[in-house]
């Protein structure tokens, strides 16, 4: 079995150094636990060393272990799986981010659905960075009205952009990716100005365990980190 805690310190002490030879403060980059195939006892096992952000990818999985760690209320569940339409509802009740927003239509059905006993649900939009068939996700072309549209949405709170780039060679082949996305999110920024109290854009949701430090250099704030946390997976490898 590994060991979670010397797992979790090794990933820790890389986001120092990544962080430290970045010239950034390490406090500003967040570290989110994708527990997608991973039992709800090892996501236990996790949070008694302290993680407690997790990431899920599969909705009816997401919910079984959900109830099963109902007890430990202070996790912060993140989806970032693929969001059907028929996923929307369970989504917006039971998680307090979507990463993986991808057209207006899912954004709207979010909004719609959130419950109003809960703050907005943050959201990130999805951009497909390298324009892969085989990927979700926006392009870069139809982001800014895409965002604008979502950033008038009542129920949700517009964070930022995900992206999980084409496995690249080398870190330099990764960068290209990497960068398009932080300046994708600056011109954001600068093109919704302060007229939208709901969308911060405060997010770059980018690098996993093979990329980490790559994406700590050109700007991430949310890694997630799924194998070099948990160990390999044992099924249902990565749908996209
Ligand atoms: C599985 C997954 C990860 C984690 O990947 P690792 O390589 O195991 O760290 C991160 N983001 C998304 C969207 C995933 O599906």
């Amino acid at each position: 079995m590994h060991k979670i805690d010397e797992k979790l310190a090794n990933v820790t002490a890389r986001l120092q150094r990544a962080a430290d030879s970045a010239g950034r403060d390490e406090a500003d980059i967040t570290l989110i636990a994708v527990s997608k195939t991973q039992s709800a006892a090892r996501i236990r096992e996790a949070y008694e060393c302290g993680l407690r952000r997790f990431g899920e990818n599969y909705l009816q999985e997401a919910l079984e272990k959900q109830t099963e760690l109902a007890d430990l209320s202070d996790i912060e569940w993140h989806f970032i799986g693929p969001i059907q339409s028929n996923k929307t509802r369970a989504v917006a009740e039971h998680f307090a981010w979507a990463q993986s927003v991808d057209r207006l239509k899912i954004a709207q059905r979010l909004s719609d659905q959130r419950p109003s006993s809960l703050p907005p649900l943050n959201i990130c939009l999805q951009v497909n960075i390298d324009n892969e068939q085989s990927k979700s996700g926006t392009s870069l072309s139809e982001l800014p009205e895409f965002a604008r549209q979502c950033a008038s949405l009542p129920n949700i709170t517009l964070r930022g952009l995900m992206a999980i780039p084409a496995k690249a060679d080398t870190p330099e082949a990764q960068r290209g990716a990497f960068t398009r996305m932080h300046t994708a999110l600056n011109e954001l920024k600068q093109s919704l100005g302060g007229d939208h109290p709901n969308a911060p854009l405060d997010t770059l949701s980018m690098g996993m365990s093979a990329d980490l430090e790559t994406a700590v250099d050109c700007g991430t704030t949310m890694v997630r980190i799924g194998t070099d946390l948990f160990g390999p997976r044992t099924y249902k490898e990565d749908t996209q």
